[in-house]
């Protein structure tokens, strides 16, 4: 065995990594040529349009990280310390994060059991039921924390029922900020993820769709926002040549060696959308007839990215659990992941409230994500379809 652990004669399948393969090389070699490596540039220009012009927004503004971007968006939104922010419980930990940072307070909304998104009923009942308006303002009658905002996530790549969640937010007279993250390149009712709600949030880190290596990006329609982001992500400067600073800023610019990068994965978007929903439908086609597996499945509204393609091992009915796959495919080399711990499970949000809680539970009992690097072959993945098969049959 070599020393990775790797068994020998067994090539290992990563679970996703990046695929460049475009002009990254190319792009990367001007920042050094040109001398443009830092935290301006014309790839850092170039990269919030193609970002833009992809989410069927007016602003895309680069930021280091999509958690950087969503920070940034909850202070966009108005949300202060003390507030309440509605965040998916299934979900990776970054946008309760966020919600933290600015000091306020997440409530946990559960997955609906079918698309694995944020279940829109428990926010109505939670609007409708839980809250009153106090001299204005929208109040959880039980903590007495103002609600100020919504941070739904495109889990997986497929986008939330937004129309329902914009609706409820529109009456109740709240913000809706997207974490798009893993969702660029998906639609929803014919509009593009990441431009669905009032802010969006994307990702560039090195598993997500397309990579920047690290990075982020905000997007709205609105210039006062995109201005305001610009200002707060570069230390909130007033007058650059004084160096006089009105507010406490952050340091969250995008670097223009990683926009070149992201720029030039960027152009390739069409085509990885293209081959992680190829590889999603030969899995689907493998799996779908074994008893106890469920397969992700796609809305009719939505169009999904599959980022990660994910199925339920229902351990009521396969002879081994999600756990155990994962174990049996460790063994021949194969990488999968379970899902994320529901974040109202999660220590480092102990003691928040929680609307719901038993689906997100039961989808990381039974989920495992499976191979599916826009570099996956035909071969390999018919590898991981026949030891998947082999174990659950
Ligand atoms: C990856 C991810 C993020 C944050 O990304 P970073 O760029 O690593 O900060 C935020 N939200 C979700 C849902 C993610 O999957």
């Amino acid at each position: 065995m070599p020393s990775d652990g790797t068994p020998v004669g067994a090539a290992s399948i990563p679970l996703s990594v990046p695929f460049l393969g475009g002009n990254e090389r190319d792009y990367v070699a001007s920042c050094i040529d040109t001398g443009w490596v830092s935290s301006a540039g014309p790839f850092v220009d170039s990269f919030e349009t193609a970002l833009a012009r992809r989410a069927g927004a007016t602003h895309a503004v680069a930021t280091t990280s999509g958690t950087a971007a969503l920070h940034v968006a909850l202070l966009l939104a108005g949300v202060e310390p003390g507030d309440e922010v509605l965040v998916s419980t299934l979900t990776f930990i970054a946008p309760a994060n966020a919600v933290r940072y600015v000091g306020a307070q997440p409530v946990f909304v559960d997955a609906e059991p079918r698309y694995w998104q944020m279940d829109v009923d428990l926010v109505r009942a939670f609007l409708e039921h839980d809250c009153d308006v106090i001299d204005g303002v929208l109040r959880d009658s039980r903590s007495g924390r103002r609600v100020q905002a919504l941070l739904p996530v495109d889990i997986l790549g497929h986008p939330v029922d937004m129309d329902g969640l914009r609706a409820l937010a529109t009456e109740y007279g709240i913000a809706v900020i997207e974490d798009a993250t893993e969702a660029l390149g998906a639609s929803y009712r014919g509009r593009p993820a990441g431009n669905l709600a009032d802010l969006g949030c994307l990702s560039f880190n090195g598993n997500k769709i397309v990579t920047a290596g690290g990075g982020g990006a905000i997007i709205t329609d609105s210039g006062d926002w995109a201005d305001r982001a610009r200002y707060l992500t570069t230390q909130a400067k007033d007058d650059p040549l004084e160096y006089v600073h009105e507010e406490v800023g952050y340091n969250y610019r995008l670097t223009n060696v990683q926009a070149a990068l992201g720029a030039a994965q960027l152009e390739q978007l069409d085509h990885f959308v293209a081959v992680k929903r190829r590889i999603a439908a030969a899995y689907e086609l493998a799996f779908r007839d074994i008893p106890g597996v469920t397969c992700a499945s796609q809305a009719p509204w939505a169009d999904s990215t599959f980022w990660l393609y994910t199925i339920l091992v229902d351990d009521a009915v396969c002879r081994v659990d999600s756990r155990g796959l994962m174990r049996r495919l460790e063994a021949a080399a194969i990488q999968t992941r379970p899902l994320w711990q529901p974040l109202h499970r999660s220590p480092a949000h102990a003691g928040s409230r929680v609307l719901g809680g038993a689906v997100a539970e039961r989808l990381n009992r039974q989920a495992l994500s499976l191979p599916c690097s826009v570099g996956l072959s035909p071969e390999q993945q018919d590898r991981v379809i026949d030891e998947i098969q082999a174990a659950l049959r």
